[in-house]
């Protein structure tokens, strides 16, 4: 990698959260996928995603004998969206390759999918036809999401596709100039459009340790893909509270003509029954709103959405400036070029995509 102010043809961004176990290997399938994919012209982005064991001692000793990985430290856990995030507003390349750190998605389908762009596309994306290693539950869950969410949002989101793809620059400018906090990123990408193309693989099992997705952050991630990219819920209490008036104009009338039979104090607990049925309606249809409306506050307080503690390039760790949505590329760009040492020649100095030679 030429260290003037040259985007490398290919970076490659992969959080990381307690990944110790498997790191070294993912290294080492991933340099060799990238050299044959680009030659020397790459740079992978490590993200530490506030991990607790020793992934960030790792990432820094794998810094000092490869010039070609940046080490990205966050401050604390802030979950893979995000740390994914963190990583793409790092990158350079020309292209971006997401992948996660478990060999869960095989390093060296880069080789296939980097033919697919240079025909023109500007996302390949994998899509699993088989998951090795994954719980019945996993499966049944994640097959009912996405069929639920391609129900509920207009945006063409691919089933069965993670976060694992190859995509051009503008796709990542684009991406980052998105403001939400609650990313959904593999939404995100498919609401930008352009010329996105499947490339089936087969999942593999982790290769160590086990997955950083509890059912607690399924669930929110799964509620986070709904909120973002559908409102249809928040209809749905609409028409759950017009069904319920409905049903209670048709047991007043009901009641009118028990009354007038003269059997009006029998069904105290058909009463009851119809209190507490309704009264759940209601919870229901308020916790939507609160669902979308703690999002709003969380959106409106417009804060960043990450912090970073160092970033370590050659085993020298510099700080990293604070990146926000609202920052233009060629200012990110400047900010991590600072953070990595990386001397800005004015010669070749062409804003963002800068000159290669
Ligand atoms: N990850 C992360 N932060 C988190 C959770 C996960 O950076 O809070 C990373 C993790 O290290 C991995 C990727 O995100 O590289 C996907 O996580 P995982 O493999 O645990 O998810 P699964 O494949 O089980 O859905
Ligand atoms: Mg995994």
């Amino acid at each position: 990698m030429n260290d003037r102010l040259v985007s490398p043809r290919l970076s490659i961004v992969v959080p990381c959260f307690n990944e110790q176990d498997g790191l070294d290997e993912f290294v080492r399938r991933m340099v060799l996928a990238a050299t044959e994919a680009v030659g020397q012209d790459y740079e992978i982005i490590a993200v530490d995603d506030g991990s607790s064991d020793a992934t960030w001692d790792l990432i820094t000793a794998h810094s000092c004998d490869l010039p070609n990985l940046i080490g990205v430290r966050l401050m604390r856990n802030y979950g893979h969206q995000m740390a994914a995030t963190a990583g793409l507003s790092v990158a350079r390349g020309e292209r971006v390759l997401l992948i996660d750190a478990d060999l869960q998605d095989p390093p060296e389908l880069l080789l296939l999918m980097t033919p697919i762009m240079d025909r023109g596309a500007d996302v390949v994306y994998g899509q699993r036809s088989s998951r090795a290693g994954e719980t019945r539950f996993k499966l049944v869950t994640a097959a009912a999401f996405y069929r639920l969410l391609g129900r509920l949002t207009s945006v063409p989101i691919p089933k069965d596709a993670g976060d694992f793809r190859l995509m051009s620059r503008r796709v990542v400018d684009i991406l980052l100039a998105m403001p939400e906090r609650d990313r959904f990123i593999r939404g995100m990408v498919s609401w930008v459009g352009g010329r996105q193309v499947a490339l089936p693989y087969e999942r593999d099992a982790r290769f160590a340790g086990e997955t950083k997705y509890p059912l607690r952050k399924m669930v929110r991630f799964a509620l986070d893909a709904i909120t973002s990219f559908s409102t249809v819920p928040l209809r749905i209490a609409t028409w759950v509270g017009f069904l319920s008036a409905v049903i209670a104009v048709a047991l007043v009338g009901y009641t009118l003509v028990q009354w007038f039979a003269g059997h009006t104090v029998a069904g105290w607990s058909s009463l009851m029954a119809t209190v507490a049925g309704f009264f759940s309606i209601q919870f229901i249809g308020m916790g939507i709103m609160g669902e979308y409306l703690g999002r709003l506050v969380e959106e409106a307080k417009q804060r960043p959405m990450f912090a970073v503690d160092s970033v370590s390039r050659g085993g020298v760790s510099r700080p990293l400036e604070l990146m926000t949505a609202n920052m233009r590329p060629s200012e990110r760009r400047a900010a991590v070029e600072r953070a990595i040492g990386v001397e800005p020649d004015l010669h070749t100095h062409d804003d963002r995509t800068g000159t290669r030679d």
